[in-house]
């Protein structure tokens, strides 16, 4: 368990050489090139009613005020005041508003990166409206460009930018694809020159489990579904929207838009990974600048569609007392709730709703690229044990989610508290429970 010293922050992380003063210019400038009217009226709206610390998961596990979410873009509220407002003239001639140090900085790198999952429950919440996460996302922006991304998110995104996969070590991925086909005997459909559907799939799924990646095949190839993996645009996570480098995210989510133009796809599906739901279904066409040609489906509601149309029947998955974590990109901010509810009803699962469930999930505590921050792990820890606790609380003998990084997030606290359960993949249980024979589309 952490200890509140293990919870202090480190030094300004940072492989950028520029000076400290230069990098919090940098940062500042990058906020007030970020803020337009809607940000500035959002920014103007708080009444500092703190209601948003109480939704918080960092919040609530440590009482700690600093973990306020509004709190998190202060510096960059302060900018704004002082360079930016009507009133910005006032603030510098009295000198209201100093100038953010770097030592300020440093503390709030710990703040927007180690201590925010870009979860939504705070913007859900707040009775001003304020999207307070979209703020964050904007001031993640600003650190970016004054090189103040955690080296660890840096160096995945640099790296999924250049070569289209996030780690430098390991095997290409279409090797590893076609491997994972072998070893499950079920054909990956690869680089096909015509298709309705194109499929990408989580580094987290081909490194950690393959089975899921067998299981999306395996689901498709029943459905008889026309459909192909492309080894130009093969990964859905987004190391570009996680670290906040705009122009990587642009140019990551750019290689899946250009292959599925390519292969003249009508749909580009999104495995079960949150966060690319976020990035190519919210976010890609706003940096592609013009609307998709083809629809962005996460592999639920794919699945759900199928089920209502009658295209697909599943024989009773018997896993006894059910509970299932809502992934908060998907349902908070993708609205996708119905969808795996559909499912495990059409799998016969007796499910015990969590306490905050749907909407009002509580991330697991691994999300906005916060389980790739080596220094995050304490703080992250101490964050969950709301999520455990909850789900301890159904009783549930089996555990289900629809998003691969919660899946790895539940799987390293199991290790770490020395927890009882693992989560299963909603689309897992789905290919093994496949009525009749494949079809052929
Ligand atoms: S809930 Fe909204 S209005 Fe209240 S303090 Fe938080 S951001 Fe401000
Ligand atoms: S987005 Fe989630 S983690 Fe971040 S401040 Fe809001 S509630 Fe907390």
């Amino acid at each position: 368990m952490s200890t509140s010293a293990e919870l202090e922050t480190g030094e300004l992380e940072s492989s950028d050489t520029r000076s400290a003063e230069s990098r919090v210019e940098g940062a500042m400038r990058g906020f007030a090139r970020e803020i337009g009217a809607l940000s500035a009226f959002r920014l103007e709206s708080c009444i500092h009613c703190g209601i948003c610390a109480e939704s918080c998961h960092f919040y609530i596990a440590t009482e700690d005020p600093k973990y306020t979410p509004i709190w998190k873009v202060e510096p960059f509220k302060q900018a704004y005041k002082r360079e930016s407002s009507a009133f910005a003239p006032v603030f510098r001639l009295l000198g209201l508003k100093a100038k953010v140090t770097a030592d300020e900085l440093a503390e709030w790198q710990h703040l927007l990166f180690d201590s925010c999952n870009m979860c939504g429950r705070c913007s859900l919440i707040c009775p001003m409206g304020i999207d307070i996460a979209a703020l964050i996302e904007q001031a993640r922006h600003a650190m970016f460009e004054a090189g103040l991304a955690p080296k660890e998110l840096l160096e995945k995104a640099a790296h999924q930018q250049l070569t289209g996969q996030p780690e430098a070590s390991a095997e290409p991925y279409r090797d590893r694809l076609i491997e994972i086909g072998e070893e499950f005997q079920v054909e990956i459909p690869m680089d096909r020159p015509s298709v309705d559907v194109m499929l990408c799939v989580p580094r987290t799924d081909i490194e950690h489990y393959p089975e899921a990646v067998a299981a999306l095949a395996r689901v498709m190839h029943h459905l008889g579904v026309s459909c192909t993996f492309r080894s130009d645009g093969l990964i859905a996570e987004n190391y570009g929207y996680f670290s906040g480098g705009r122009a990587w995210q642009r140019d990551i989510s750019l290689r899946l838009i250009e292959q599925a133009i390519l292969c003249n796809a009508k749909v580009l599906l999104v495995p079960e990974c949150g966060a690319a739901y976020t990035a190519l279904r919210w976010e890609a066409a706003d940096l592609y600048g013009k609307p998709l040609p083809f629809q962005v489906r996460h592999v639920t509601e794919f699945v759900a569609d199928a089920l209502q149309a009658g295209e697909l029947t599943l024989q009773e998955a018997k896993t006894g007392v059910t509970t299932f974590h809502d992934p908060c990109q998907l349902v908070r901010k993708g609205g996708v709730k119905d969808a795996p509810r559909q499912i495990m009803k059409s799998l016969g699962i007796e499910l015990h709703e969590l306490r905050d469930h749907g909407g009002f999930t509580f991330c697991c505590g691994g999300g906005g690229g916060v389980l790739d921050i080596e220094s995050a792990a304490p703080l992250r820890y101490r964050t969950m044990e709301i999520k455990l606790r909850e789900i301890d609380d159904t009783g549930a003998e089996t555990f289900l989610t629809t998003c691969s990084d919660c899946r790895r997030t539940f799987n390293d606290a199991k290790e770490h508290f020395g927890w009882n359960k693992s989560p299963k993949s909603l689309l897992e249980l789905v290919a093994e429970h496949l009525d009749g024979t494949a079809r052929t589309r």
